[in-house]
């Protein structure tokens, strides 16, 4: 500060605001702290009124200037400063402003709303601390330490977990670890709402509660004041660095009571245009400001968050396309139970477990008595609805062990564990009264021809389907609708 006749002479400031209202009310606020206020209405005017002459202090409010903000322009004036103080004045919602204007040159800011007498007081500390631009607030080695180790949490989280849950879990871990964390949250935006998938923290505090909701988040009554929601809502970077400051009492309260005295939410962007994917929120015990570094640091964890529920969901579609794909590759599309080249790899596997275990198995095969006739008389939807209904009332008979399997056109196949000659002799006859009985939609009744075996000790599965087969044949020229045991 210069002087002249022995008071220091006051400073000269320049307020930039679109909004008319606004630069009124600043100038009302806080005229009297300066010898020379001007208030210019965008970057355009501040800049030609810079030229004319200087101010000791250029302050940029953005609040409301949410629509047409020309960041680069605004950028410019920072740039133009060339270190001499800039002071931003920026909405808790839109914060990602401030390491958009950091990369023009330093500036100091504080986030809104302010009230006026919370302006003359930022303004007062501002101008206390004289002409000099205040160092970057560089973070501590011990804090860069944890940050990294932070980082490499984060990182490894990503390596090693599967599912989104788990991973949300591990990155909440990480986060706490951050210094003046007590409490770390991860929003995912899934099944068309917002969930809380995981919270991390040392205070007791659940989020849950507080917002006043369980799931489905995006309708909290709270969407608008709490960052965490807000973050992923609108996709903005989300600086409440006093709960007060959103403007619901009660949940400012509530924070304060667990000592959370800022509260940063981090989007958590999709892959491509749109919606964000969710939030990271960050409850800290103390208000801070962040530097350049830190904000840089904030968005590349918001990256590994992006990474991690991405490559969870992969997994897991990975995993459904698999099961998708093993379910078209073993199932009957009629009838929906195991195809025939599935029922050889069971039958197989079954006979290897009756061998292990000394344990007796039986085949039973069963053939539709005259099927064509069905297709001829009343069609082959008809006849298809035939087979469905043979196959319900067959699997609705059998245990959950048996295996039931289409082995092709209106023959089926029981592989039956643990079951002797006599008792397979009996689950036939029970299949074939049923089938008899049931009820077909369309049509007659139907009703099926069955052979039964029991494994041999030696035999091999082809060998038991040759016997099966024989029987199922001897039971047809026996007149049909009858079961018949295979020989040895
Ligand atoms: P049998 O008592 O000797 O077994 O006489 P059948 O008429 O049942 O035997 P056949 O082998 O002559 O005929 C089987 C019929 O099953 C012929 C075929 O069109 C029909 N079929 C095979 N698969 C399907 C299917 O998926 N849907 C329908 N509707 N018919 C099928
Ligand atoms: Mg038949
Ligand atoms: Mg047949």
């Amino acid at each position: 500060m210069s002087q002249q006749d022995g008071t220091p002479a006051r400073s000269s400031a320049l307020f930039v605001n679109p909004v008319g209202q606004r630069r009124a009310e600043f100038q009302q606020a806080c005229a009297p702290l300066f010898g020379k206020l001007r208030v210019a209405d965008g970057a355009a005017q501040a800049q030609s009124l810079l030229a004319r002459e200087p101010a000791d202090l250029l302050v940029l409010d953005l609040e409301r200037f949410e629509l047409g903000i020309d960041l680069a322009a605004l950028g410019a004036l920072v740039a133009q400063r060339a270190g001499a103080p800039v002071l931003v004045l920026c909405p808790f919602t839109n914060a990602r402003w401030l390491p958009a204007l950091m990369a023009f040159g330093p500036i100091e800011y504080a986030i809104g709303p302010l009230q006026p007498p919370e302006t003359q007081a930022v303004l007062a500390a501002r101008l206390e601390a004289g002409s000099a631009p205040p160092p970057e607030p560089t973070p501590r080695e011990e804090e860069l330490r944890v940050l990294l180790a932070v980082r490499t949490a984060a990182q490894r989280a990503l390596d090693e977990s599967d599912d989104s849950a788990r991973f949300a879990e591990r990155l909440c871990e990480a986060l706490a670890g951050w210094p003046g964390v007590v409490h770390a949250a991860m929003f995912h935006l899934r099944d068309g709402d917002l969930h809380l998938e995981a919270e991390q923290g040392a205070t007791g505090l659940r989020l849950a509660p507080l917002l006043l909701r369980e799931g489905r988040l995006l309708h909290s009554p709270l969407r608008h004041a709490f960052p965490g929601l807000l973050a992923a809502a609108t996709g903005e970077f989300t600086l409440l660095d006093a709960p007060g400051k959103a403007g619901e009492p009660e949940l400012a309260d509530s924070l304060k009571g667990y000592g959370v005295q800022m509260v940063v939410g981090l989007p958590v962007p999709a892959q491509g245009p749109g919606t964000p994917r969710g939030s990271l929120c960050l409850l800290f015990d103390h208000a801070r400001p962040f530097s350049r570094a830190q904000l840089a640091a904030l968005d590349d964890l918001a990256l590994v968050a992006v990474f991690g529920l991405r490559m969870a969901e992969l997994g897991r579609e990975n995993e459904e396309l698999l099961a998708r794909v093993t379910h078209l590759a073993t199932t009957d599309a009629l009838t929906g139970i195991a195809n025939r080249r599935h029922g050889e790899v069971l039958l197989e596997q079954e006979i290897r477990r009756a061998r292990r275990y000394r344990l007796p198995l039986a085949l039973i095969g069963f053939d539709i008595d005259r099927f064509s006739t069905i297709n001829d008389t009343y069609g082959h939807p008809v006849g298809d609805i035939a087979l469905r209904t043979v196959a319900d009332t067959a699997r609705a008979l059998l245990r959950s062990s048996d295996v039931l399997v289409r082995a092709g056109g209106e023959e089926f196949v029981v592989i039956a564990p643990h079951t002797s000659a006599i008792d397979g002799l009996k689950m036939a006859e029970k299949l074939r009264v049923a089938i008899e009985q049931a009820e077909i939609p369309g049509c007659d009744h139907v009703t099926v021809s069955l052979g039964v075996a029991q494994l041999g000790e030696t035999e091999s599965g082809d060998s038991l389907t040759v016997r099966v087969n024989a029987a199922l044949a001897r039971a047809k020229r026996a007149g049909r609708n009858c079961v018949e045991l295979a020989m040895q």
